[in-house]
């Protein structure tokens, strides 16, 4: 019996506040938020380069800045 093979893959990161692993999908854009589910930090992916992906902390949530 063939299983159908899966064809998203997924990358795997660490956490920039706790080092917790996280698998983001393959097809992430530069800029989106993932969110670590461990510690609930909000990440930014700044950079993807060839599969290694660059976290910095995402400034979401709440805050009004005002315009
Ligand atoms: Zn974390």
């Amino acid at each position: 019996m063939l299983y159908k093979e899966v064809k998203e893959k997924k990358m795997k990161s660490n956490c920039i506040e706790c080092d917790g692993g996280i698998e983001v999908s393959d097809d992430v854009l530069k800029g989106e938020i993932v969110t670590c589910s461990e510690c609930g930090q909000d990440l930014e992916i700044s950079s993807l380069n060839g599969g290694s992906i660059t976290f910095v902390k995402a400034e979401v949530e709440g805050e009004d800045w005002g315009e």
